[in-house]
């Protein structure tokens, strides 16, 4: 597996690859991966010449900045989890690699991006719209994945990619659960042993509430601070806090 730090060495190999007529899939992640990020490589790897993953902790995105200190990092675990999933090169770019003018240039939403965790988390998905418009311009991809899992965010991504004419396809992928149903997330590592015991409780009640605001009142009963629960068209999102750690989900109904 390719390490690659800098756009300029990517767009080098990038030229080879397309001279060679070769599709490219995109994984974009934070690292810190667990079998939903395997997933979507694998799916990647059935569906592309190349796959590349970006693994790039995105400041822009965090709202809080403990938040964004004590995300998890673990590279080493990620590299053997990539090579035995089949990719072929991880983007590991420097912030300064990503951000050349700073902030100056942003990608802000106007609508969808302000409700549920964007009513939660000010400026959140201008920082995940900003990151991978970049990565999506960067890379140059046939297709990108992402998961369910962050289905708002999916949204956003779907809603960028058409309102800015890109090329790239974005391919959804389903949310990968614990055998208790709760949803694999980076930051599930944070969760005490009493937190981790209790978690599955907001799947399971996420699927089974006959509505929100029983959904929410069940939560709390159980010790969850809620963010939101919210039934919208087809699907129902949370969000909770188990002490420090901010779970989110999302079902069909
Ligand atoms: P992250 O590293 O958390 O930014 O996630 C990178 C990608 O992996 C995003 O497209 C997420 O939606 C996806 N992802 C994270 N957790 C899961 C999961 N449990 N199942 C499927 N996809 C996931």
């Amino acid at each position: 597996m390719k390490t690659v730090q800098t756009v300029a060495e990517w767009r080098q190999l990038h030229a080879t690859y397309h001279a060679a007529g070769k599709s490219i899939g995109l994984v974009p992640t934070m690292g810190a991966l667990h079998a939903g990020h395997v997933s979507l490589c694998e799916k990647a790897r059935r569906e592309c010449d190349v796959v590349v993953v970006t693994l790039f902790v995105n400041p822009t995105q965090f709202d809080e900045s403990t938040d964004f200190e004590n995300y998890p990092r673990t590279d080493e675990a990620d590299r053997e989890k990539m090579t035995t999933a089949g990719v072929d090169l991880v983007f590991v770019p420097s912030v300064a690699e990503m951000y050349p003018s700073g902030s100056d240039y942003t990608v802000q939403e106007n609508e969808l991006s302000r409700d549920l965790c964007g009513a939660h988390r000010l400026g959140h998905f201008t920082g995940v719209l900003t990151v991978v418009m970049k990565l999506l311009q960067i890379i140059g991809a046939d297709r990108a994945y992402f998961g369910e899992k962050d289905y708002q965010q999916l949204q956003l991504i779907r809603g960028m990619t058409k309102a800015f004419f890109l090329d790239t396809e974005i391919v959804p992928c389903p949310t990968i659960r614990e055998s208790d149903g709760l949803a694999m997330s980076s930051r599930n590592v944070r969760l005490s042993s009493e937190e981790r015991a209790l978690a599955p409780q907001f799947y399971a009640i996420l699927k089974s509430a006959p509505d929100a605001a029983m959904a929410e009142q069940q939560l709390r009963a159980l010790g969850f601070v809620v963010d939101y629960i919210e039934d919208k068209t087809d699907r129902r999102f949370g969000a909770v806090r188990l002490g420090s750690t901010r779970l989110i989900d999302n079902v069909s109904r």
